[in-house]
Order: C-alpha cells, then sequence, then structure tokens
C-alpha cells in the first residue's frame, strides 16, 4: 500500500513509518519539523520505498495514496500552550485537508485523537463512549477541542462523502525518540535523572496517567489502520496500567539508577487529575492488548537518553 503518514517525523510518526516500510509498504512522510526532526527519520530516509515532504499539513498535496494517517499535531502541552492556533489549525484544517484528499483518492483514513477528549474525566476509566469534561476556553483548550473538531470533522466526511475512517484517541505514550525538551512527563523526568537533578513534579503529584511504550502503540494503530472494516469506530490505544506523578518519578528514578529526589512546583491549569483507558474495544475485536512493562519501558527510554547524551558528548569532544 502507498501511505501517507502526515505527522511522520514526530515520535510517534517516526516509529509508524518504520514499521510501515518493515511491513513492505511505501511511504511519504509529511510533516512541517514543528516538533519533529529529521533525526527521527535518518535511518529511513534513504530507503527506496520512502520518501519525505516538508510542508504544512493544512497544504498537503493531493498525492495518490491508499491510506491516509493524520499524526500532525503538536502533542506537548508546553508546545501547544505556547502555539495555540498553529495547534488549531493542524486539527482543524489539517483534518479537512487530509480528509478531502482520502475522499478524493478513495483512501482510508485515519485521525489521531487523544484521551484529552475526555478532559478531567468524570468517568473513570474511560470508555469510549464517554463525552468527555473539557473546558471549551482553558488553556489546554487549544488542543482538547481542536481534536474534537477533528473528530467531528472525520466523521461528517464519513457522512457526506463516504470516507472510510476511523479515530483512534491515544493515551499517554513514551519511548525512544521523543525529544528531551518534548517538556512531557517522561523525557522531562529523565532528563532531569539523567543530569543529577531533582524530578519537576506538577502539583502534589497525585493526578495519574496510564503510559503506553510506544511499540504497543503502533501495533495498536497498525491494526486499526489496516482494518477497512473499522469505519466508522473510534477506539481507546493506550495501556491501563494507571500511576500517580509520584509513582512514576520512583520508577524512573529506579530505572535510571539514580536518587535525585524530586522538587514541586505550582499544579498546571486544568490538568487532569486521573485517567485510564478502557481498552475492551481493542481486546474484542483484535485480541490486541499491551505487552511492554513500565519498568521495562523506561529503561528502554532511559538507554536511548543516555546513549543520546554520550554520542553528543563525543562529537563535541571530537569538535573541541
Ligand atoms: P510529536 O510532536 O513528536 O509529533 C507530531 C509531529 O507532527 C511532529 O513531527 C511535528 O513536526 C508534526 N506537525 C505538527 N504540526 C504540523 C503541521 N501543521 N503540519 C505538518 N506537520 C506538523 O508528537 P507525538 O507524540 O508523536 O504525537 C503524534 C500524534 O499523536 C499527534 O497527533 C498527537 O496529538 C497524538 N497523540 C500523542 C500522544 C502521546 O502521548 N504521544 C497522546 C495522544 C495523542
Ligand atoms: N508533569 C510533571 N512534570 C513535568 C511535566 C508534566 O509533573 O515536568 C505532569 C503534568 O502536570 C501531568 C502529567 O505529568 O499531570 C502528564 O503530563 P504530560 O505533559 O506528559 O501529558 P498530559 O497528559 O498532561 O498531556
Amino acid at each position: 500500500m502507498r501511505v501517507l503518514v502526515a505527522g511522520g517525523a514526530g515520535f510517534i510518526g517516526g516509529h509508524v513509518c518504520r514499521e510501515l516500510l518493515e511491513r513492505g509498504h511505501e511511504v511519504i512522510c509529511l510533516d512541517n519539523l514543528a516538533t519533529g526532526q529529521l533525526a527521527n527519520i535518518d535511518e529511513i530516509e534513504s530507503h527506496p520505498a520512502f520518501s519525505f515532504v516538508r510542508e504544512d499539513v493544512t497544504r498537503t498535496p493531493f498525492l495518490s495514496v491508499d491510506l491516509v494517517l493524520h499524526l500532525a499535531s503538536p502533542a506537548s502541552p508546553l508546545y501547544y500552550k505556547a502555539h495555540p492556533i498553529d495547534t488549531m489549525l493542524a486539527n482543524s484544517a489539517g483534518t479537512h485537508r487530509l480528509a478531502a484528499l482520502a475522499a478524493d483518492r478513495g483512501a482510508r483514513f485515519v485521525f489521531a485523537s487523544t484521551s484529552e477528549v475526555y478532559g478531567d474525566p468524570l468517568e473513570h476509566p474511560q470508555q469510549e463512549s464517554y463525552w468527555g469534561n473539557v473546558n471549551p476556553v482553558g488553556p489546554r483548550s487549544c488542543y482538547d477541542e481542536s481534536k474534537r473538531f477533528g473528530e467531528a470533522m472525520t466523521f461528517e466526511y464519513r457522512r457526506t462523502h463516504g470516507l472510510n475512517a476511523s479515530i483512534v484517541r491515544i493515551f499517554n505514550t513514551y519511548g525512544p525518540r521523543m525529544a528531551i525538551d518534548d517538556g512531557r512527563v517522561v523525557p522531562a523526568f529523565i532528563g532531569a535523572a539523567l543530569a543529577g537533578e531533582p524530578l519537576p513534579v506538577f502539583g502534589d503529584g497525585l493526578q495519574t496517567r496510564s503510559l503506553c511504550y510506544v511499540s504497543d502503540l503502533v501495533e495498536a494503530l497498525l491494526l486499526v489502520a489496516f482494518d477497512g472494516n473499522a469505519n466508522g469506530r473510534v477506539f481507546n490505544l493506550g495501556n491501563p496500567h494507571e500511576v500517580t506523578m509520584l509513582e512514576l518519578a520512583r520508577a524512573v528514578s529506579d530505572a535510571a539508577g539514580s536518587q535525585t529526589g524530586i522538587v514541586f512546583s505550582e499544579a498546571a491549569a486544568d490538568d487532569p487529575s486521573r485517567r485510564r483507558p478502557d481498552i475492551t474495544r481493542m481486546q474484542e475485536r483484535y485480541g490486541w492488548q499491551p505487552i511492554v512493562g513500565l519498568a521495562d519501558g523506561l529503561r528502554q527510554t532511559v538507554d536511548y537518553f543516555s546513549d543520546l547524551a554520550q554520542d553528543r558528548v563525543a562529537v563535541a569532544s571530537e569538535a573541541a
């Protein structure tokens, strides 16, 4: 198949592109490098079935493709709060553009939505049928509400243009190839641990997240993407193992083999207090469930970041 991966130079997108090539597909990666990096695709750049288009998703050329994966959006609260309008456009005008392209080419379309559509959830764990509890005008609304708009756009294209489309709601995912300065909690904690600094916990650290290792996430995403019979379906993708941020800080310290303590700062506004996916739909339809545990996934992520830091030191000392 010929697959367009919008946001393919990002953390998840880079893993998706590599996996698609390994499975024998042709991949067109489109990215404006807002939060992505060419380093995420450097190993596949010269692959004969891979091509890279540096462009904004809202201006995606109408290429002939069989499958469109829309991953092009900032995902880090630090970044999207600093670039709210770009974030809203990527998920609104960007979704419009890609849905129109897919409908025009008869391609299947998958929109990467988020657990943030549930906001600060009043139901726990969150099932796909839950409509959410979102502040429409808060500091996170540029992300939450544009993802909700993107979901609506995706389904209206189904209804009005016969688009074959699914939505995946991704819960916190982590792993190698995240940017160390991304601002999300796993790179922030690992970066601090490796620098010998205390881990920065926002608020009292009792808020929870359920963290999914990237290989499990990619497996799930591609199960949905290649299932043409999943048209009109919405799936939670994530790992239901729920931890507080204090527990996560301890797990990162253990994985990094360093005990540098914790520094508390003010809670982020509208920070959801808890989050855990109900993944029954994915389990029942595909028999899928995550297989990488938190300790194992964090160890692999710590190894990645510490190798990267050592490479940087080696390059700097060669240049000196
Ligand atoms: P990321 O920031 O690493 O990747 C996003 C990619 O999209 C980057 O390469 C960025 O340059 C690109 N991009 C952003 N705006 C663009 C635009 N206007 N035009 C073209 N490219 C653009 O983040 P990620 O964690 O890999 O997230 C990928 C997708 O998954 C996003 O849509 C995100 O909302 C969704 N998601 C991720 C998580 C997670 O925990 N990682 C959770 C929920 C949803
Ligand atoms: N967080 C933290 N320290 C950081 C970054 C994040 O304590 O340096 C907390 C944040 O307040 C939230 C959780 O970790 O409760 C997850 O934040 P992240 O930005 O990774 O993703 P979110 O789920 O909020 O989109």
